[in-house]
Order: C-alpha cells, then sequence, then structure tokens
C-alpha cells in the first residue's frame, strides 16, 4: 500500500488518515506466519516540514510452541510510529548536522507502507512462543504431547530436584 503525501505537503498540520489492510509476505527466516493482511489505522501527519506515520496495527499470526511443537495462531497489536523528511531538506548542510537516524528520507511523495508495518511488526513479534501460558510440552521419552493427555514414561530420576526429594523420603 502506497501513501501519497502530495496532498499534506504544503500545509503543515494537515494530515491523511490510513484505514486499509496490506498484504504482507513476509520475510525468509521469520519465526511466524502471517495468516491475514495487517490492519492499519491510523493517520501520517505533516508536522512542521515532517511527516509523522503514527498508526496501530493488527496482525494475525502463526507460530510453532516452543514446548510443544504445534502450530498456533495468535492476534498481535503494535503501534507504527515512523518519522519522514523528504530528502532535499536533507541536503542541506545544516540539516545534515542534525541528521537523526530515526528519520526516513523520502526522495518522493510516496510512502510505502508495507515495509513500515512490516518492520514496526518485526519488533513487537514475542520472543517466546507459547501456545498457552502452561502448555506442557512433550515427553522427552516419547513425544506424547502432554497437553492432549499423559504417558506411562518415568521420567522421574531425570531431574535432580527429584532425586533430591527422593533421598529425603523417610517412607
Ligand atoms: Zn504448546
Ligand atoms: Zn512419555
Amino acid at each position: 500500500m502506497d501513501i501519497n503525501i502530495a496532498p499534506i505537503k504544503n500545509y503543515e498540520g494537515k494530515e491523511i488518515p490510513i484505514n486499509c489492510e496490506v498484504n504482507i509476505a513476509g520475510m525468509p527466516g521469520d519465526d511466524f506466519k502471517i495468516l491475514e493482511p495487517v490492519k492499519i489505522l491510523g493517520v501520517i501527519r505533516n508536522f512542521g516540514g515532517t511527516f509523522e506515520l503514527e498508526a496501530k496495527g493488527t496482525a494475525k499470526l502463526q507460530f510453532v510452541c516452543d514446548r510443544c511443537a504445534e502450530e498456533f495462531s495468535s492476534e498481535m497489536n503494535f503501534n507504527i510510529s515512523e518519522r519522514f523528511k523528504e530528502i532535499e531538506r536533507f541536503s542541506d548542510s545544516e540539516d545534515e548536522e542534525n541528521q537523526n537516524s530515526d528519520i526516513n528520507y523520502l526522495s518522493g511523495d510516496i510512502i510505502s507502507l508495507d515495509e513500515y508495518v512490516y518492520s514496526n511488526m518485526v519488533l513487537n513479534v514475542p520472543i517466546k512462543h507459547l501456545c498457552r501460558e502452561d502448555c506442557k510440552g512433550l515427553c522427552f521419552k516419547c513425544g506424547t504431547n502432554l497437553n492432549n493427555g499423559s504417558c506411562s514414561c518415568d521420567t522421574r530420576e531425570v531431574d535432580p530436584r527429584f532425586d533430591i526429594l527422593n533421598s529425603l523420603d523417610i517412607d
């Protein structure tokens, strides 16, 4: 989705509302799949010649659970916050001194929303993926998914904490 900022370019304080869905393919190496177009709601505002994108994104993502290896999907809300400046302004030596790495430089009137949606979304993807808070994971002996039922493996002896408990057992 491309946003043309020409209509607000020469009008400080003016804004362009954004209410759309963007199709984002994701990147190789992502540890999630994007299941649906990402919903975006916000504005791009001309703020003293800088263009500020402030929006909320809602994405439905699919992960593989770190514990039980089952796929699950979850909805994620995230903020999109970016600032843009025209590249011509940046070429003034004065502006070069004030160069700010938070600012994206535009060579035309088009802001390509997708890449900023993607980069802001990735920042918010949790590092840990659990299908649920109390996921029981897999039995390390037989591979049974312990969320679906128990297995008959004796797994007590491998956890040293249980050994200590057993040795303290006065029965
Ligand atoms: Zn799980
Ligand atoms: Zn087992």
